[in-house]
């Protein structure tokens, strides 16, 4: 049954989700499809479908959110990004997901793609994620749910905490309607950013993005790309497993099951795994969990 994601909320005090990315080739498809279908089995609440930087993946993004929500029946949000779209191409994205009955939209400013630096918005474009959420609102008032991105240490080009808080507030009084973070490991910074939020008045749903590690050097590489801290006891866990994807993998499930316990104990209203197209190890993690 396809809902929106706050309809859900209305349903249940805790939600848990997957998201995918788009993969580029045939076999990376056929082979997202099968993971969709294994990790459908578990009874997830939503799946979510990302959008490649600077809508790189446009097409593909949309043909798969179609696809898995009429295979599995299941309840899809599509992201979208404004960088590098001008209003038109993102109101022609918004009739299609109406079109195509996917009633949920992770509403994102994204990045520009990598070799481009100091990118202007496209003539006629949007600059900021709150203006998509208006966007959004304007052409189609209550179709979509719409969630944002939070940075609970801060968005990377952000210069401040409080900053960042302010902005999130604008995202939500523009629309937003729910919150998806950025990855973190230490739940002392997502219980702070909950907080913080809490001070602004901001009261919605802050679903925590849980990432099993499987990669010490790959985690590196995405951190220092997003901005996120790699926190000492991740160090000190997973350096001496370096180069050992088995032994990475089984400390990875660990690690997350123990976070993902807490955040629970802690009142987190639900998961939202990035899975990378994999089955396991969300699945191991999932089942641990007793979800
Ligand atoms: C859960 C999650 C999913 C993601 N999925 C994708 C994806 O599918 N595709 C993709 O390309 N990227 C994705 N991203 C990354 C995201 O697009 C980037 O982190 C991007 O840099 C910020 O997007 P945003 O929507 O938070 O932007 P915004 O909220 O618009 O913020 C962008 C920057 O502008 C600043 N800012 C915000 N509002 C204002 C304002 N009113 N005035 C002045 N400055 C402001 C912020 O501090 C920040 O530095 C995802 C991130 C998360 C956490």
């Amino acid at each position: 049954m396809i809902k929106k994601i706050t309809d859900i909320f209305k349903e249940k005090d805790r939600t848990f989700s997957f998201e995918f990315f788009p993969p580029k080739t045939p076999k990376g498809i056929e082979n997202l499809y099968r993971a969709a279908e294994e990790l459908n089995r578990l009874g997830p609440d939503f799946v979510s479908v990302t959008y490649g930087a600077g809508g790189s993946t446009r097409g593909a993004t949309m043909d798969i959110c179609v696809e898995i929500q009429k295979r599995f029946d299941i309840t899809v949000m599509h992201h979208l990004t404004c960088v590098g779209h001008s209003r038109q191409e993102l109101e022609a994205v918004i009739s299609q997901l109406k079109d195509n009955n996917i009633k949920n939209i992770l509403a994102l400013r994204g990045d520009p793609p990598k070799d481009v630096e100091n990118q202007e918005p496209a003539p006629d474009g949007l600059e900021y994620c709150y203006q998509l959420n208006d966007l959004i609102r304007e052409h189609s008032k209550d179709f979509f749910s719409i969630g944002v991105a939070g940075f609970p240490e801060g968005h990377i080009h952000c210069p401040d905490k409080d900053t960042d808080t302010k902005y999130l507030k604008i995202k939500i009084e523009h629309g937003g309607e729910f919150v998806i973070t950025q990855l973190f490991f230490d739940n002392n910074i997502y219980s702070e950013y909950v907080e913080r939020l809490g001070k602004q008045g901001v009261n919605i749903r802050v679903l925590p993005g849980i990432l099993p590690i499987t990669s010490y050097e790959g985690l590196l590489k995405f951190c220092d790309i997003c901005g996120a801290t790699v926190s000492q006891e991740v160090h000190d866990i997973f350096k001496p497993l370096n180069g050992n994807e088995e032994l990475t993998r089984k400390a990875g499930i660990e690690f997350a099951v123990k976070q993902c316990r807490d955040l629970l104990e802690r009142g987190a209203p639900g998961l939202h795994f990035f899975t990378l197209n994999k089955v396991e190890p969300t699945k191991e993690i999932w089942n641990r969990l007793g979800l």
